[in-house]
């Protein structure tokens, strides 16, 4: 993928690694030392807050630059080839029942360990940092809005439903309109090849971006900012780590009949840049990348399938629901019973849809989960100081989710090709 004799994999851990301990060292000289004011206000406006911040803040927008170009042109690509075969609506249909299926599991896995481990028995209400509650989207307008008025204006604001909906209608109707539309569809696929360079090109300065939001990110936490919440905190982790190892594995063994260690290989660099990114909006050019290129995926699927999980599928965010859900009524004192469970699953479903794959996101949905409970959501302040961390982990799982899914989907239509799947050599390039 890059020139350089390091895989991109190697090179984005090595930049969070390192990005990891430049910014501990730098939030240990700025609060746990006393340097004079000239040189903390250097570190801290000049490097952290001035350079380190601008380069990832440069990155973030080159990768989120690429993101409408890419499934526009991807997915019209995908719809539009009359010898395609690929029938869209079972995929999709297909794709749908398994976002939600795997998000349901994933809440439900959240709020089992949440009740089995209290994390919220001891909290103290007193330590949480006040919230400022955002509205959470209605539920008909996230149906309603699915449908652009205005494509171009879908685009400018990066309303990804909008795009694919569009992106679809047009690739269809390039099919249905003959050898005129041959043309048409000949100058996507020219573009599709530009498009895929222009994500080789940023992905060049993917570890210096990496190591600045990861130095960044340290900088100004420091370590230790788990603290009293470290219970909430691991409950968190641990359910994630279940579902990717647990749940994910199981739907590419049992229905993929694939193998997930070739998987998880193949996909490490994607983990990484979910992780260093937050964001699964972000992190589309690259998934998508590696699934078709490294995971033998065809376009077909994988252009419609990805950014619509990127859109609507996010498994580690309902994880970090469930699991809050049951931490803010253990620490309020309330029962959320039965009924409370089955609510809380089917609106943190719900809310995944309704969730940006933008960093912190996960939190604004959050307050929906909540109000459906009966919780209040200024209690988000109890647990949004670890959220940070939480959000990077749960994001690398919301990309597997959408990368397992799309994966069995194709293996089920003959959309994958096994020999691509398999072909080990392809792993760390
Ligand atoms: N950051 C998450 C994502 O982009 C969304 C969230 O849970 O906040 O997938």
């Amino acid at each position: 993928m890059t020139n350089s004799k390091y895989s991109l994999t190697t090179q984005i851990l090595f930049a969070m690694v390192t990005g990891l301990l430049f910014g501990g060292v730098m939030h240990y000289l700025t609060t746990g030392m006393t340097l004079g004011m000239g040189l903390t206000s250097f570190i801290q406006d000049f490097l952290v807050d001035g350079v380190l911040y601008s380069v990832g803040k440069i990155f973030i927008n080159s990768l989120k630059l690429l993101v409408v170009p890419l499934v526009f042109i991807s997915l019209v690509c995908g719809t539009c080839n009359p010898a395609g075969g690929a029938n869209l609506g079972r995929i999709g249909g297909k794709t749908f029942c398994l976002y939600l299926f795997t998000t349901a599991v994933a809440v439900t896995l959240a709020l089992f360990f949440g009740e089995l481990i209290q994390p919220g028995a001891e909290a103290s209400l007193s330590t949480g940092m006040s919230y400022q509650v955002k509205e959470a989207p209605m539920l008909k307008d996230v149906f309603i809005k699915i449908f652009p008025s205005n494509p171009f204006k879908a685009m400018a604001e990066g309303n990804m439903l909008q795009v694919i909906v569009f992106s679809i209608l047009l690739g269809v109707s390039i099919r249905l309109s003959g050898e005129k539309g041959e043309h048409v569809a000949n100058t996507f696929h020219r573009w599709n090849v530009v498009i895929m360079k222009l994500v080789e090109v940023v992905m060049l300065i993917a570890p210096i971006g990496v190591f600045s939001l990861i130095a960044v990110l340290f900088a100004q936490k420091g370590f230790g900012f788990i603290g009293d919440l470290a219970k909430y905190f691991f409950t968190v982790v641990f359910v994630l780590l279940l579902h990717a190892t647990g749940t994910l594995t199981l739907l590419l063994t049992l229905l993929g009949k694939l193998n997930p260690i070739t998987f998880v290989a193949k996909m490490r660099p994607v983990i990484m840049f979910g992780f260093s990114t937050a964001s699964s909006g972000a992190t589309l050019p690259l998934t998508m990348k590696v699934v078709e290129e490294k995971l033998g995926v065809d376009n077909k699927v994988a252009s419609f399938t990805v950014p619509l999980g990127a859109t609507i599928n996010m498994d580690g965010t309902a994880i970090m629901q469930g699991v809050a859900t049951a931490f803010i009524a253990q620490a309020y004192g309330i029962e959320l019973g039965m009924v409370g469970y089955l609510t809380v699953i089917l609106t943190a479903v719900l809310a995944s849809v309704g969730t940006a794959a933008v960093p912190g996101a996960g939190m604004i949905t959050l307050a929906m989960v909540l109000g459906q409970v009966g919780l209040p959501a200024e209690a988000i302040g109890l647990i949004i100081g670890v959220d940070r961390l939480l959000d990077m982990i749960r994001t690398a799982v919301n990309i597997m989710g959408d990368a397992t899914v799309t994966c069995v989907v194709a293996k089920s239509e003959g959309h994958l090709d096994q020999a691509v799947f398999d072909d080990t050599s392809i792993t760390n390039s």
